[in-house]
């Protein structure tokens, strides 16, 4: 069932992003040569306690930590160790938001230091490509034509389109209905205003294909080329949207 919120949840699910927006500013100053995955997470993780919200990944369905850090052939879920930063890394960052039982969820891609530019490239477009599917965001469209325009803008910059993990409904729980494919599908539901739906495209440099590890929870490329991964927490408007997890 597919959740329209009141204006009051609203109000909470907005908090909740914005949280969540700090949230990613404070994990960016950090991002450097030499830090850990695990610093990183504490460093989410006082800093979202701090402003009385909780993580939404740690312990949703078993996930060990509080935000996932995947990078380069790492697509998403990449959990936080000892694994230290590196030059010439791209890091994806993404981060769950519960404020007083309302979730918001956001990534970002971040370059570290220097990279070959068809690895830049990659870290932009599939920004932009986030952006081509927010495009067609309002009340009366259909969820289908936000993943068309994400495939079509992906497939025009030959870059892999993962299929397997997709977008979702965001409320009291950080993964509610809909399913908000990265591609397109036939599915005729329309969006509604009040709907809260978290997009996020995941591209890989390479082909589309990912294969699980065995930590059963990070999912990386099969061809070990680099992935980029952006997300926003979307309210639908009757003429557009709002972007939650922003200032
Ligand atoms: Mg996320
Ligand atoms: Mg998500």
């Amino acid at each position: 069932m597919i959740s329209i919120k009141s204006d009051r949840e609203i109000e909470l699910m907005k908090h909740a992003g914005y949280i969540n927006y700090l949230t990613h500013q404070e994990v960016a100053k950090n991002i450097k040569p030499g830090i850990s995955t695990k610093a990183l997470n504490d460093i989410a993780h006082q800093f979202i306690l701090a402003h009385d919200c909780k993580p939404s990944f740690l312990n949703f369905e078993g996930y060990p930590a509080s935000i996932c850090v995947s990078i380069n052939d790492e697509v998403v879920h990449g959990i936080p160790s000892k694994r230290k930063i590196k030059e010439g890394d791209i890091v994806s960052v993404d981060i769950g938001v519960e404020y007083k039982g309302y979730h918001s969820d956001s990534a970002n891609t971040y370059i570290v230091g220097k990279v070959p530019k068809e690895v830049e490239d990659l870290v932009e477009n599939t920004k932009k490509s986030l952006y081509e599917g927010l495009s067609v965001i309002k009340d009366g469209a259909k969820i289908s034509d936000i993943g068309s325009k994400i495939e079509n803008f992906a497939k025009a910059n030959h870059l892999g389109v993962v299929r397997e993990l997709v977008g979702h409904g965001v409320g009291t729980s950080v993964h509610e209905d809909p399913n908000v494919p990265n591609y397109f599908t036939k599915d005729p539901t329309r969006l509604k205003a009040g709907m809260v739906i978290a997009v996020e495209p995941m591209l890989n440099l390479g082909s589309r294909h990912i294969y699980m590890e065995n930590n059963d929870w990070t999912i990386k490329t099969e061809d070990g080329l680099p992935s980029a991964h952006f997300e926003h927490t979307i309210l639908v408007t009757k003429d557009g949207y709002v972007i939650l997890t922003k200032a």
